[in-house]
């Protein structure tokens, strides 16, 4: 049977993988929290062999914990095959955490049902219940993720690849970028089928966009708390939603409202009123704000803007469903440019000034981001092929990324314009700095890249 080009460009990806690359590519060590929302999100995937070499399965990944106790509650697994097991789920960096942090005498750990770790130490350790209860243990290896975190930044210089792409025909080269973004898309579908098949269709594509709206730089608070205040949650609290979302953030701190301007006071107060009654409850949940970045991004694009939206897309949840349901991306566009709200339409931040403009809440840039990242993912991953619109998409502006992997792989051909005209031959150029300018530590030298694609008919 003839490979489709996403396959065609797996193959080339693999084989780079088994030949070439470096073996240990150079990670940074992600911190704690990254890999729980990671591990939340089922990108560990949920068979693993525990270290006693028993078959571990996670039936359910559980809630995130607001009491005392494991990091996640109401989760199940099943070991052997038998009956689900029923209780939380602790994941920590090194084994010996659960001892140096006290769990093992603590009962509030008593109902752990598995002790998941990233390190672990010379001497085997045992994960043991004040009532001496063993608990089953799974190391996970976050350099198996499918996108590790890798710690170097290529840099922005022409790469070895620019002038073997600058020879090759248009559409060649089209062709190259048309298959790697099909090979993107693929996967971000799978993934999002995959957290639809634990959570339900709705909670996967709220934090799939949640994500998209955090942007890269604040990709992990957004999905932070897109996983633990869950769109059931925000719908069954209407009314207490976007409070819930700013003092969960960690925007909401007590504070004096003289620091206000005057027009937004009314709006914080009214925010305040419905969070106080929540925040005790909610406390261990609050995020750090050190996970926020405030710098770098457009006025526009801050991250109290995006929560405001992320809060009005939960409340009108049920036209976002249906507008999904035409397959069609005008009504996914229409969705969200008619979103509104009093206080955002105005202002960049709570402590900003109000505009004399209105501003959209949701622009066409983040638009066209969250139907290449999640709409066309998901409706890809049903019966009615899209790839043609898909294609079609008019990409609006580029980022730093997309114009890092154009300079590599481009250098100043003069059809880098024309190759980077649309979302999906961005989406290409990104997977392809992905999967060879991001592994490679060898300033070009011995990347497959090049000779891959000569051969790529
Ligand atoms: S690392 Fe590989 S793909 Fe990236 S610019 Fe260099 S040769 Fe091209």
């Amino acid at each position: 049977m003839r490979q489709s080009a996403a396959e065609r460009y797996a193959d080339l990806r693999d084989a780079a993988l088994v030949r070439d690359r470096p073996l240990f590519p150079a990670q940074r060590t992600p911190t704690e929290l990254e890999l729980q929302a990671r591990w939340f999100a089922g990108d560990f995937g949920k068979q693993f062999q525990s270290t006693a070499g028993d078959e571990i399965e996670i039936v359910q990944f559980g809630t995130w914990n607001r009491e005392a106790g494991p990091d996640f509650t109401d989760s199940a697994v099943r070991i052997n095959g038998g009956e689900p097991v029923r209780g939380s789920i602790e994941f920590d960096l090194s084994d010996r955490s659960w001892e140096a942090h006290g769990h093992a005498s603590n009962p509030a750990f008593d109902d752990a049902v598995l002790h998941v770790f990233v390190n672990a130490g010379a001497q085997q350790f045992f994960t043991r219940t004040s009532a001496h209860r063993n608990v089953p243990q799974v190391r996970v290896d976050p350099a198996a993720l499918a996108d590790a975190f890798v710690a170097g930044v290529p840099l922005a210089h022409a790469g070895r690849c620019q002038a073997p792409l600058s020879g090759l025909p248009e559409e060649r080269v089209n062709g190259i970028l048309d298959a790697a973004a099909q090979f993107r898309l693929r996967r971000k579908a799978a993934r999002l089928q995959r957290i639809a098949t634990d959570r339900g269709r709705d909670e996967a594509l709220f934090q799939e966009l949640a994500a998209a709206l955090g942007y890269k730089q604040n990709k992990l608070p957004f999905t932070l708390l897109a996983q633990r205040l869950p769109l059931r949650t925000l719908r069954e609290r209407a009314d207490d939603a976007e409070a819930l979302l700013f003092g969960t953030a960690g925007f909401l701190d007590a504070g004096d409202l003289a620091k206000y301007e005057q027009q937004a006071r009314g709006y914080v107060r009214t925010l305040w009123d419905r969070w106080w009654p929540h925040r005790d409850a909610m406390q261990r949940l609050i995020l750090p704000h050190k996970l926020w970045n405030f710098g770098g991004a457009r006025p526009l694009n801050h991250p109290q803007r995006r929560l405001a939206a992320l809060a009005v897309i939960a409340r009108q949840w049920p036209a976002f469903s249906r507008s999904l349901e035409g397959n069609d991306a005008s009504a996914i566009q229409h969705f969200f440019t008619e979103l509104h709200h009093p206080f955002w339409d105005f202002h960049y931040t709570l402590i900003a000034e109000r505009s004399a403009t209105g501003m959209a809440l949701v622009g066409e840039t983040r638009i066209t981001e969250i139907l290449a990242n999640v709409v066309f993912p998901w409706w890809s991953a049903g019966s009615t092929d899209h790839t043609g619109e898909y294609g079609k998409l008019r990409a609006r502006l580029t980022n730093r990324r997309v114009e890092t992997a154009a300079t590599r792989l481009f250098g100043n051909d003069e059809r880098r314009s024309t190759f980077m005209k649309t979302v999906a031959h961005q989406q290409g150029l990104l997977q392809i700095y992905e999967d060879f300018c991001m592994q490679d530590s060898s300033d070009c030298s011995r990347c497959p890249f090049p000779e891959q694609m000569q051969k790529w008919l």
